[in-house]
């Protein structure tokens, strides 16, 4: 097989398969061999799935051999973060509380990306129970990004984008709640989507905040994105969130002029922007105006009030979520009690790290009988602001440009000991999140040293389709 396993595509994959260059056993079998080899330089893996995939590479040859349809996603290798359950295979969402937690079941997008012919090659590393920015919240130590080894891949997807940038998976799938698939393809130079919130089902996407909660797709270029994204969206009667809109032919939208469409700089976020994430920024701004596209301010004017707002929600809907997790039901149990009371308590101490701690009680306190007013109804008045900044800005452009992180990849260790600034590098994906809008980052340059720096289109509900059109001209150009 001639193939560099490290910069395939989903098209090129095809191509193999449809000339016999390629069988999708061969396939599995060198990128899980080169996943293996590479993944100690990163740790983006937490585990492989060897059987899985070449079981999953069986059958995409047999129904080659048959003349049958292979699959939109046939014989594509796959990195899953480990927060979305695989039936049979390990899922511990980077806790101590799942650490041997094998699931009955398969997340329904799972079931999808596996019935196009995907091959499923491991699940990756993430912060516990998806809380964080920067993946060092996981139980089972850190992910290097592979850009500069001594910084974080970003979080708390950041096992899924480092995957992908390092080439030990050609897509991979993610979890976005406030941010978390956005920041990480930033941060690893990747592209990374968010789509509307009920286009993916959630089911089997372990909670963390319900009405926040997203599955998206990790890729090297729009283009296998929105192939991904279009494997696995639509409704699914197991998710009554989910959404029964039409979901149309990403793919087949792509290559088009993006001349004239509007785009919204909302200046809220361009104030925060500083640096020199602010400069690749605006040079991608530039990129798009010689596009064609027509650039204007558009008011975004609650987005102050977006962190607040969204650790309030997010902490509340993930104390409630992270209460089944009591020693009885899953299979962390402490050892050290003798009453049932003491061992819940010592379950839920033992087995949860600080972060999920603290929001934990976070969560549990804004919730309490006499502050529920105070904290979470406002809360959800406030997301319903930041809702309408959103409608009222697509009434007058087709999608908002926006930077998607303040700085770029920090250093490992640089903010695990300050919550507050991990909580600030959420500042551009939450206003997204809240308002449950599509939203992507695309990678735009790099700085002087190299670190990638992504760029965030935003478009109306249920409208992916411009927003991967605007990406995919971006990337061409
Ligand atoms: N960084 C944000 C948080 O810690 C977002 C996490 C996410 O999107 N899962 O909550």
């Amino acid at each position: 097989m001639d193939l560099d396993i490290a910069s395939l595509t989903i098209g090129k994959i095809r191509h193999a398969l449809d000339t016999r260059a390629a069988s999708a056993t061969e396939l599995a079998g060198e990128a899980l061999r080169f996943a293996q080899a590479e993944n100690p330089k990163t740790g983006a893996y937490l585990h492989f799935s060897p059987e899985r995939a070449l079981a999953a590479a069986r059958r995409v040859d047999e129904k080659i051999a048959r003349g049958e349809d292979p699959g939109e996603l046939a014989g594509v290798p796959v990195a899953v973060k480990d927060v979305i359950v695989t039936k049979g295979l390990r899922t511990t969402c980077g806790s101590k509380m799942l650490a041997d937690y094998v699931p009955p079941y398969d997340a329904t997008a799972i079931e999808r990306i596996e019935r196009a012919g995907a091959l499923i090659l491991g699940k990756t590393n993430c912060d516990e129970f998806a809380m964080g920015s920067s993946t060092e919240n996981s139980a089972f130590g850190p992910v290097r990004n592979p850009r500069a080894p001594d910084r974080v891949p970003g979080g708390s997807s950041g096992g899924s984008a480092a995957a992908v940038a390092q080439g030990t998976a050609v897509v991979a799938l993610g979890s976005d709640t406030g941010g978390s698939i956005r920041q990480p393809a930033s941060f690893c130079g990747v592209v990374g989507v968010t789509p509307t919130y009920g286009r993916v089902s959630r089911y089997g996407l372990t909670a963390f905040a319900s009405s926040l909660d997203h599955i998206g797709p990790f890729a090297r270029s729009v283009r296998d994105a929105a192939a991904l994204l279009g494997t696995m969206a639509g409704r699914d009667p197991r998710d009554a969130t989910s959404a029964a809109a039409p979901v149309p032919d990403y793919t087949s939208q792509l290559n088009r002029k993006v001349e004239g469409l509007k785009l919204g700089l909302p200046p809220e976020y361009l104030k925060e922007l500083k640096g020199e994430s602010g400069d690749v920024f605006f040079q991608g701004v530039e990129v798009l105006k010689k596009l064609g596209c027509e650039v204007r301010e558009v008011a975004m004017p609650h987005t102050d009030y977006a962190i607040a707002t969204y650790y309030i929600i997010a902490t509340a809907e993930a104390s409630s979520n992270l209460a089944r997790y009591d020693g009885v039901r899953y299979t962390f149990r402490s050892q050290h009690s003798s009453t049932l009371a003491e061992m819940y308590r010592a379950t839920r101490g033992e087995g949860f790290g600080a972060e999920c701690k603290r929001r934990i009680m976070l969560g549990t306190y804004v919730l309490s009988a006499g502050y529920y007013d105070a904290y979470y109804l406002k809360a959800q008045k406030v997301r319903a602001l930041v809702a309408r900044d959103f409608a009222q800005a697509f009434n007058q452009v087709d999608a908002i440009v926006a930077p998607v992180s303040p700085f770029p990849a920090f250093r490992l260790g640089e903010k695990i000991d300050d919550p507050l600034a991990m909580y600030l590098s959420d500042i551009f994906t939450i206003t997204g999140s809240l308002a449950g809008v599509p939203c992507m980052s695309v990678p735009c340059g790099t700085t002087a040293e190299g670190l990638p720096v992504g760029l965030q289109i935003l478009t109306r509900h249920f409208d992916e389709t411009t927003m991967f059109r605007i990406a995919d001209a971006f990337e061409n150009a």
